[in-house]
């Protein structure tokens, strides 16, 4: 049997004949990675500022998961949910511990977590609101790609193809207060936002905007469901976004950071919104030994490395690089977001161009649209790594001003 080595072409060739064409996907072929750093099947090495789009909190291969997975494999990988399980509880118990006094819910990912939280807000709706299920969405909102959380993202461009949304879904601006009064004085029954909007191009929901959306909830008895899919696990700073405004949701949707690489998803609802019972959700693989393990360890971790000042300190310095870039005339016109969960506002239509021009230059970021670069690394990410992706970034900035070609040096 002849073994054919890994090569791009040849993985865009499969990629063709096997895989549905869903992705847009960069020309670079992964190999394997060691905490921000990865390796291309040509042994390029790049310093990897999406880390699965805020997914490896702890960098590639950390040594804390690689453990967990491998004493879990050698212990027990699945088991129903009709029987306990050790790894689900604690996770489950560190989880509310970093969170708020709820119970939790296990899934896979982060559109079954909203699933599961729009759920809870229409049965909370049948038992304390007469029956009503409608659910006040922010503008610029991403919940996820099932039918439910399309329709509560409300973006037309995600949902065009698959119309009809399923009903139920308003959406309203953040600064709109006045707007999602008059929807819960209405029929709403619950508010869902994203404290960081980070598929729109990370954008902070302020903590007054915050507090103030908690209010209305209260005074209109509906719920505060929070979505920390992508801006929860420490990185901003706090385990949850929500904690900078002093606020406690009464649903929050958790996902991607929690298995540090392994898929995990899960909802937490504080007692007064904790309707769901038997028969009324379920997941086969929700809460398996093998991801809980994981993201039990990955909590640990994230606690006993103090890596929520870490995203406090790594982040001001990463935003204050990118603002120095601005100094020397490249075209960042401003740096958003909190901690390490930031984007750049590009003076021109350069996103996609600076990411071309990044993995030439051994930095990977991600576009938003045309004019903003996402960054997510792991919390992990050393000074020294910080600095050297920004030089790295400043320099496929360059290129993208100059319209320069492929030949610019790896460096
Ligand atoms: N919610 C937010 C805020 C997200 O950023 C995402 C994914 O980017 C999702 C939900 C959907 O998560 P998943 O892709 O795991 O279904």
């Amino acid at each position: 049997m002849t073994t054919t080595a890994p090569t791009l072409a040849r993985a865009q060739d499969q990629e063709a004949r096997y895989l549905m064409s869903t992705y847009r996907r960069q020309p670079v072929l992964l190999a394997h990675g060691s905490g921000t750093r990865v390796w291309d099947s040509e042994g390029r090495e790049y310093l990897d500022l999406v880390a699965g789009i805020a997914v490896n909190v702890l960098g590639h291969c950390a040594a804390p998961v690689r453990a967990a997975l491998e004493a879990q494999a050698a212990t027990l990988v699945h088991v129903s949910n009709l029987y306990h399980s050790e790894p689900m509880l604690e996770a489950a118990r560190l989880l509310v511990e970093s969170a708020f006094p709820a119970r939790v819910f296990f899934c896979n990912s982060g559109a079954e977590a909203n699933e599961a939280a729009i759920k809870i807000a229409r049965k909370w709706g049948q038992r304390h609101r007469d029956g009503a299920y409608g659910i006040v969405c922010l503008v610029d909102a991403f919940h996820g790609r099932t039918i439910a959380t399309l329709s509560a993202t409300g973006n037309e461009h995600y949902l065009a193809p698959f119309t009809p949304a399923l009903g139920g879904f308003d959406h309203v601006a953040p600064d709109d207060l006045a707007g999602v009064a008059a929807r819960l004085r209405d029929s709403a029954v619950a508010v869902f936002v994203e404290p960081v909007q980070g598929e729109s191009g990370v954008h902070v929901i302020d903590d007054a905007t915050l507090r103030a959306l908690r209010s209305l909830c209260d005074e209109n008895g509906a719920l505060l469901i929070v979505d920390e899919v992508q801006s929860g696990m420490g990185r901003t700073g706090r385990w949850w976004a929500h904690q900078h405004a002093g606020i406690t949701p009464d649903v929050m949707t958790v996902a991607k950071g929690l298995g540090g690489g392994v898929a995990i998803g899960a909802v937490l609802a504080a007692p007064g919104a904790d309707v769901l019972e038997p028969g009324d959700h379920g997941s086969t693989f929700g809460g398996s030994p093998l991801a809980t393990a994981v993201a039990a360890a990955v909590l640990r971790t994230i606690e006993a490395q103090g890596l929520l000042a870490r995203a406090v300190s790594a982040g001001a310095r990463l935003r204050a690089g990118l603002l120095g870039l601005a100094e020397r005339g490249l075209p960042v016109a401003a740096v958003r977001g909190r901690g390490l969960m930031l984007g750049v506002a590009l003076s021109a239509d350069l996103a996609a161009e600076t990411v071309a021009a990044g993995l030439r230059h051994g930095v990977i970021v991600n576009a938003i649209g045309t004019r903003t670069l996402r960054l997510v690394p792991p919390l992990t990410i050393t000074d020294e790594e910080v600095d050297e992706a920004v030089r790295r970034l400043g320099r496929a900035l360059g290129d993208a001003v100059a319209g320069a070609g492929a030949e610019a040096p790896a460096s």
